[in-house]
């Protein structure tokens, strides 16, 4: 299933990608760019960085949940996913959260 959560947009994942020193450029086909994957249904209006982030939940037979989900980005020249768990993520917005 997909979900989202407002405090994390594609913005916090961009801040967190470039403090891992992970860069946009696809690490298969080396020269598409990476985009990450936000949920924004009425288009760009919430302007770079706003919109929040699509996160991948795992559901299992049970109806249980995997303990934990991914962000995404997409190669939009080879088509290559990289995921993103997202433990990490929240993790360094909390940080942010306490320095800002
Ligand atoms: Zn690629």
């Amino acid at each position: 299933m997909i979900s989202f959560d407002y405090r994390v947009t594609g913005g916090v994942i961009k801040r967190f990608l470039e403090a891992k020193g992970i860069g946009d450029n696809c690490p298969m086909c080396r020269s598409g760019q990476m985009s990450i994957s936000v949920f924004e249904p009425h288009g760009d209006l919430l302007g770079e960085g706003q919109a929040p982030a699509v996160r991948v939940l795992h559901e299992l037979e049970d109806g249980s949940r995997r303990g934990y989900g991914e962000f995404l980005r997409v190669c939009l020249n080879c088509g290559y996913i990289h995921y993103i768990r997202d433990i990490e993520v929240l993790a360094f917005m909390e940080d942010e959260g306490d320095n800002g």
